[in-house]
């Protein structure tokens, strides 16, 4: 199989109240794409990640207070749609995959949390990946917004490759600990984010992982809430610089940031398209 997507229809049922209304449209909009042809592209039911990992990557106290926040189930239903997506890249049994999810996770740290994050869905697949045997990641995290949480899990972690382009204006290479922060500030064009993205494709190009994730939050185009201006051509340019840059294979987009309805009907089609060879269609 060229690529595995992961979906639970609770992300757009009770998912986070700014996230979930693009979760069937752009949902839709794929299956009516003729890209899932249940041979190369196939997709599978999400399932909640087991407890025992959640707990072992967050702390009692952030745990306790997830106990009652209405959005526990759908974050844990998020949090294993990254994993299953990504054990089946790990098994071979796909050569990239697309994780759809209800929360985000790229601002829960070990004890607390924000941003429509609730569990770092990333963090958690990592201690997964890890129990079975691989140790080397590469994060590529294009959500305009800084990866703070995903830092506080990796930061000091040299195998973990944290590659975090935001809206911010902090330019911050630290080569001992493979965190890559590069700013591009307010309003960043197609050419300048893409610029970038190929730059930092290139600091990683000697780390040697074994799985990527490309944190995927399409609140980067023009017409969405983040804070770059991207249009919709650089979304498959985007997927094509990752997808050459990890050899075509091993890798994992999660779906992170975007509301907006037009721009995730059209992005997350995109980016399947390239992930499985056909674009251009
Ligand atoms: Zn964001």
């Amino acid at each position: 199989m060229l690529v595995a997507i992961t979906y639970h229809e609770d992300f757009a049922k009770n998912g986070f109240s700014v996230l979930k209304e693009r979760i069937r449209p752009s949902w839709e909009k794929l299956m009516e794409s003729g890209l899932v042809d249940g041979v190369d592209v196939q997709v599978f039911l999400a399932k909640p990640a087991p407890l025992r990992l959640v707990e072992r990557a967050h702390t009692p106290a952030h745990m306790a207070n997830m106990q009652t926040d209405p959005y526990r189930n759908v974050a844990l239903l998020s949090a294993g749609s990254v994993m299953m997506a990504a054990e089946m890249v790990a098994r071979g049994q796909a050569n990239a995959a697309f994780a759809y999810t209800g929360t985000a996770g790229h601002h829960a740290s070990r004890g607390s949390c924000w941003g429509f994050c609730y569990f770092n869905d990333v963090a958690i697949t990592i201690l997964r990946l890890r129990e079975m045997g691989l140790e080397r990641f590469l994060i590529i995290d294009v959500d305009p917004h800084f990866g703070d949480g995903t830092r506080d899990f990796f930061g000091e972690d040299p195998n973990v490759f944290h590659i975090n382009l935001h809206s911010g204006s902090d330019e911050v290479h630290d080569p001992q600990r493979n965190n890559y922060d590069i700013g591009l500030t307010f309003g960043a064009s197609n050419e300048r984010f893409l610029g970038a993205l190929k730059g930092a494709l290139e600091l990683a190009k000697d780390f040697d992982h074994q799985i990527a994730f490309v944190i995927f939050g399409h609140d980067s185009h023009q017409d969405d809430y983040g804070g770059f201006n991207l249009t919709f051509e650089a979304y498959p340019r985007m997927a094509q610089l990752i997808w050459e840059a990890v050899g075509r294979k091993n890798l994992v987009w999660v779906l992170s940031g975007g509301s907006c309805v037009h721009v995730a009907e059209r992005v997350i089609p995109d980016v399947i398209r390239v992930l499985a060879g056909r674009w251009p269609s």
